[in-house]
């Protein structure tokens, strides 16, 4: 994160709500990424924040992308353009995967130009991809167990693993390649052992389709779920790495390429949101501060993505435990109902947020008029 000084002078410079990225720590993210898990290539998942300055520096850096949809390929795609042609093909593939399950026949038809890597998870859409998009490569996302994961996904995707054999050679039989596995135990998992778990199951199908004669898989996605250290029970990224190590080098051979779609592990520490206080009151007896930024705006992860997100004065004082409410009409924009706060703040004085870079201003509205967070990028 940044000083406090900068943060400050930064909100006296821009004003507030704001929101400020520092891209030294996106590219510390990246590199422990690497070092702990050296055989994942790391695909960043766009939609954790799509903002374009983020995707370049993580493109700098190494990264390849996980998108969902068009708008987010496009934003990826900027690079590829300029490359000549007999490098796309290559490129795309190591690039971008479109991780998306589900997808609209309009944007397979407008994949299929690009020749991507795809998603499925069900019969329906191996027809769907045979007919609008049958030049991409598949990736067949199996369905994991989600426990202990702060927002769970295996409710709306995935092929059960009873499933998944059929489900590859129907494919083949459509005369599409299916190149591998994927899957994702849940977003901010912090069960380590669902990684365990899933690794084991992808390598248990990846041997029911060998034996079954279907031998072109060549690469298994870990998906995303890497947790951000948001408090002190979230166990250290090199322990989880340590298992992931293990099990892979144990379960698939060096030639199959591992892939992983991390978002938030990213660019949540990245992230730091500064409101200002433009309303106090006691109501019921508990202090109450309004802030100009909410769970419509860049808090809105607290709905969409169950995180909670503290919030400290720049002002030191006497401490209580307060309410904060963002700034719309509805009584549904509380940012917090346990804030612990200095009790002698004054309209004007600024509060700030850290570990808030992902699910955050990518979720932003501009409901009831008031506008999303200022953004600002440090140490590009
Ligand atoms: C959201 C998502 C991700 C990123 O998940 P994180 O928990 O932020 O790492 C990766 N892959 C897929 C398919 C997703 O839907």
């Amino acid at each position: 994160m940044a000083p406090l000084k900068m943060l400050q002078q930064l909100a006296k410079k821009h004003g507030t709500p704001l929101f400020v990225v520092d891209h030294n720590e996106l590219r510390r993210n990246y590199t422990a990424f690497k070092k702990y898990l050296p055989r994942v290539q790391a695909y960043y998942a766009v939609k954790a924040n799509p903002d374009p300055a983020i995707v370049k520096t993580l493109y700098d850096a190494g990264a390849s992308f996980d998108v969902a949809s068009m708008p987010e390929f496009m934003v990826v795609h900027e690079y590829i353009k300029n490359l000549p042609a007999k490098q796309r093909q290559d490129w795309i593939w190591d690039k971008i995967i479109y991780a998306n399950p589900i997808k609209a026949n309009e944007t397979l038809r407008e994949l299929d130009q690009y020749k991507a890597l795809v998603t499925f998870d069900n019969f329906e859409e191996i027809r769907k991809i045979k007919q609008y998009a049958p030049h991409s490569g598949l990736v067949l996302r199996l369905k994991v167990s989600n426990t202990g994961a702060m927002v769970e996904l295996s409710s709306k995707f995935g092929a059960a693993s009873g499933e998944a054999a059929n489900l590859i050679l129907e494919a083949d039989k459509a005369g599409l390649v299916v190149e591998g596995l994927s899957f994702h135990v849940g977003s901010q998992t912090t069960n380590f052992e669902n990684f365990v778990q899933a690794i084991n199951l992808a390598a248990n199908v990846f041997k029911e389709a060998r034996e079954r004669g279907y031998t072109k898989m060549n690469l298994l996605d870990i998906g995303g779920g890497f947790p951000a250290p948001y408090d002190a029970t979230v166990k250290p990224f090199r322990e989880l790495a340590r298992k992931i190590n293990a099990e892979i080098d144990r379960l698939f051979p060096k030639d199959i390429q591992i892939l992983a779609e991390p978002g938030r592990f990213m660019v949540a520490t990245a992230g730091t949101a500064i409101s200002k206080i433009i309303g106090k009151a006691v109501r019921d007896g508990k202090l109450c501060y309004y802030v100009d930024d909410g769970v419509y705006q860049t808090f809105s992860g607290i709905l969409f993505d169950h995180c909670q997100y503290h919030m400290e004065a720049f002002k030191k004082g006497a401490t209580r435990i307060c309410t904060v409410f963002g700034p719309t009409c509805d009584a549904l924009d509380v940012i917090s109902m346990a804030e612990e706060l200095p009790a002698d703040l004054e309209r004007g004085d600024l509060l700030y947020s850290n570990n808030i870079g992902a699910y955050s201003v990518a979720s932003s509205t501009p409901f009831n008029g008031f506008p999303p967070a200022k953004v600002v990028h440090i140490n590009r």
